[in-house]
């Protein structure tokens, strides 16, 4: 399934501040398919790197 990575600068409670990522769905059809992944995608935090932890 193809993705892009979102990065958004975060900290992360053990390493402090990092690049933190999250995938998100590149549009696909059915659209409403991607519109639901996507918005799935869209709630989920984004993660350390190093250790997964959602970063704030
Ligand atoms: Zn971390």
């Amino acid at each position: 399934m193809p993705s892009e990575t979102q990065t958004k600068s975060g900290t992360c409670p053990r390493h402090g501040s990092v690049e933190a990522t999250r995938e998100l769905p590149k549009p696909s059809f059915p659209f409403f398919v991607y519109a639901v992944r996507r918005y799935l995608a869209g709630k989920r935090p984004y993660r350390c790197p190093e250790c997964g932890s959602p970063v704030t």
